[in-house]
């Protein structure tokens, strides 16, 4: 087995304890489940293998082309699914209306299974089968569940899935369809995590959930590389992103740290960290500089309503080593971004990944984001997985006469409205 040869160990993230790999695999042995590890690597050794030349030689279009910064065994990548490597656009309808001049949209709803998930789920399957494992399992808003499900489905494991009963029919479905075993939790997130959390201990099965396993992160982390890479290295000022469990935004970090580490870029992007009003742990906790509480789940982005963050010291200082800023919006504002993005650039993006715009249009609305300094947006989330949300800013048609003159006034109508 080929094994990443910069990997040396992980580091808790409470109590600041060096483990090597043989030592510990999920979180730490002295903290128990609440020291969450972080992923270490060699940047010394690793700065020699990977370098501009490195990725000038590489021809390998997925999230893959960074594999010697990931803490997996390469053997079976040849088997998975494409995953990452998404468009970065710029955007030029859209950063016109902000008033901005460099605007950019990571669309991350391209990959496999329509989200971000994808990136951590690939390498959740990926340690499973160096495990030895013959079933993965995981709880989930609905994305991190419908991703793993794909991506078992292509690399031939089994998988169980827990969600909470609110998850959207798009994400549920996609789920039974790439034929994983589906338990839907009567009741919420939080009631979700602690059945899977039992389930998994009780069957032996391997663990996906993003906060405990340190692996997932490390697959997180590759929209940032992308996000740099794909900029020639100079990524932009800002980089936003929505926060549920917190594992996303501490990838997005750890991403450009490590290019940091390694030399390739110079400066690490701030961070704009983005919640909803309706479930706001995290802005809570920094604006009130009080421990993180337990919030409400009350919003329509069910990829981010998330009561109890799993990863909280990881998100935590992700944002705030980056020189970042937390934020709310309403779901009101999320729904007005999400078709705005669409109207504009011809993006759809579901409500939890339209929440990023919202952030950026607020953030610079309160003059938080100074319109000279450049900005990336990341899209989660694809759109067509919850269109129930979307209808609530759309005008339906209702069923037309195939009759010209009817189209004739239908199409005068239009034109006066706009
Ligand atoms: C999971 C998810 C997020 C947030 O990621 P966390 O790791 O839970 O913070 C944001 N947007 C979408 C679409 C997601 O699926
Ligand atoms: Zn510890």
């Amino acid at each position: 087995m080929a094994k990443n040869k910069y990997f040396i160990g992980y580091r808790c993230t409470l109590c600041g304890s060096f483990f090597t790999p043989e030592q510990a695999s999920f979180t730490c042995p002295h903290c128990g489940e609440k020291g969450i590890l972080d992923v270490i690597y060699d940047y010394k050794k690793m700065k020699k293998g990977v370098n501009l030349e490195y990725f000038e030689k590489n021809r390998d279009y997925s999230m893959w082309r960074y594999a010697p910064m990931i803490s997996i065994a390469d053997d079976h990548i040849k088997d998975m699914l494409r995953i990452g490597w998404t468009p970065l656009i710029r955007s030029n309808n859209l950063a016109k209306l902000l008033g901005l001049k460099t605007l950019y949209i990571k669309d991350d709803g391209l990959n496999p299974s329509g989200s971000s998930k994808d990136r951590a789920s690939g390498v959740g399957v990926l340690k499973a089968l160096e495990a030895g494992a013959d079933t993965i399992a995981t709880s989930s808003t609905g994305n991190a569940a419908s991703s793993l499900a794909c991506q078992a489905a292509h690399i031939g494991m089994k998988a169980v899935i827990f969600v909470p009963k609110r998850a959207p029919i798009g994400k549920v479905t996609q789920i039974s369809l790439y034929g994983a075993t589906l338990i839907k939790v009567d009741g919420d997130y939080k009631d979700t995590f602690s059945f899977s959390k039992e389930a998994i201990k009780r069957y032996g099965w391997y663990n996906r959930n993003c906060a405990i396993n340190p692996h997932l992160v490390e697959g997180k982390k590759t929209v940032s590389l992308e996000i740099a890479e794909q900029l020639d290295f100079k990524p932009t000022d800002w980089v936003a992103v929505s926060v549920g469990d917190g594992c996303t935004v501490a990838g997005v970090y750890k991403g450009f740290y490590e290019l940091k580490e390694l030399g390739l870029i110079e400066k690490i992007p701030r961070i704009l960290a983005v919640q909803s009003e309706g479930c706001e742990p995290f802005v809570i906790a920094d604006h009130t500089k009080q421990p993180l509480k337990e919030a409400e789940e009350n919003t329509i982005a069910d990829s981010i309503s998330v009561g109890i963050p799993r990863n909280p010291i990881k998100a935590i200082n992700a944002v705030k080593n980056s020189s970042g800023i937390w934020i709310s919006i309403t779901d009101e504002e999320i729904l007005q971004a999400e078709a705005l993005l669409g109207r504009t650039e011809g993006i759809f993006a579901e409500p939890a990944a339209a929440a990023s715009l919202a952030g950026v249009v607020k953030a610079v609305k309160e003059g938080i984001i100074p319109k000279e300094e450049s900005v990336t947006f990341i899209v989660t989330g694809n759109g067509l997985k919850d269109p129930a949300n979307a209808q609530k800013v759309i005008i339906p048609p209702l069923p037309m006469k195939p009759d010209l003159e009817t189209l004739d006034k239908f199409l005068k109508q239009k034109e006066k409205e706009n």
